[in-house]
């Protein structure tokens, strides 16, 4: 049977927990390829064995995307198993919060390395790979999501390296989608509210106590990975004359 995304490969990032989790499925179940990367090959290994058995195909990449070299190599890995790339689905992130006089700057520096410079690093290495793609007849199109956030259009006190972190992503994404929208790449930028992921419990207990008894943070119904993953497919699965260029997904229960 021919799908949406048939003869399609698809990278991404942050697979092995998650959003990144449920899209690698939701996007081989629409026929895509896979690539998941992330640091926990072990996981990795286990998404690959759900998706196969699903009937789909996937291949796991270990890589540090904060590492220029290893995540220029996770894309070249892929084009060079794969010959193509048509999808790159840049969602890796980590959220530090925590308020500006109490955070260690190490902090701010290894989530900026991740939400900022690891996409960016992923996008410069995957977009001739995508502009080559986007010029044949399989799909006349290519694509890029970036996972930005509700953080990247709403500020909060404790929120603030990570909101800075997402709203550049937005800027990045619209200012690229710009540039290369003519040439039949596609770049989105999908900002979730609240997901039931491990995101959270990168913080200390302390943060995360407090962020549970601050104003507003109770959320009785988060949205579920696979809400996000069916907005992604949602967006590459589009007629090729068909850019989303930005999508906010919210639980409802979220102000
Ligand atoms: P998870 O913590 O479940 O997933 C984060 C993923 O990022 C993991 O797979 C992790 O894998 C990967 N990752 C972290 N650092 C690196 C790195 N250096 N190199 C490669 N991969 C890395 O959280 P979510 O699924 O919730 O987060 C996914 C995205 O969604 C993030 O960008 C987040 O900001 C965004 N988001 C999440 C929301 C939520 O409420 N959950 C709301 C709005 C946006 P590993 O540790 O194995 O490397």
């Amino acid at each position: 049977m021919t799908l949406k995304l048939t003869g399609t490969v698809a990278i991404v990032t942050g697979a092995s927990s998650g959003i990144g989790e449920a899209t690698a499925k939701e996007l081989a179940a629409h026929g895509a390829t896979v690539a998941v990367v992330a640091r926990r090959k072990e996981r990795l290994d286990t998404l690959v064995t759900e998706i196969e058995s699903a009937g789909g195909a996937a291949f796991a990449i270990a890589a540090d995307i904060t590492d220029r070299a290893q995540a220029e190599q996770a894309v070249q890995g892929v084009v060079d198993r794969c010959g193509r790339l048509d999808i790159l689905i840049n969602n890796a992130g980590l959220m530090l919060l925590g308020h500006v006089v109490d955070t260690d700057v190490e902090e701010w520096e290894r989530m900026i390395a991740v939400n900022q410079n690891g996409l960016l690093y992923m996008t410069k290495a995957a977009l001739p790979h995508l502009l080559t793609s986007a010029r044949d007849d399989l799909r006349g199109v290519a694509d890029i999501v970036n996972i930005s956030s509700i953080a990247g259009r709403q500020a909060w006190a404790n929120f603030a390296a990570y909101n800075m972190t997402k709203f550049g992503v937005n800027g990045f994404t619209e200012a690229l989608r710009q540039e290369v929208t003519k040439l039949q790449v596609r770049v989105g930028v999908l900002e979730p509210g609240a997901v039931a992921t491990e995101l959270v419990s990168q913080n200390s207990q302390k943060v995360q106590d407090d962020l549970a008894a601050s104003d507003g943070a109770a959320i009785p119904v988060p949205l579920q990975p696979v809400d996000i993953a069916e907005s992604i497919a949602f967006m590459v699965t589009r007629p090729a004359r068909s850019s989303i260029a930005e999508l906010w997904a919210m639980p409802t229960s979220q102000v």
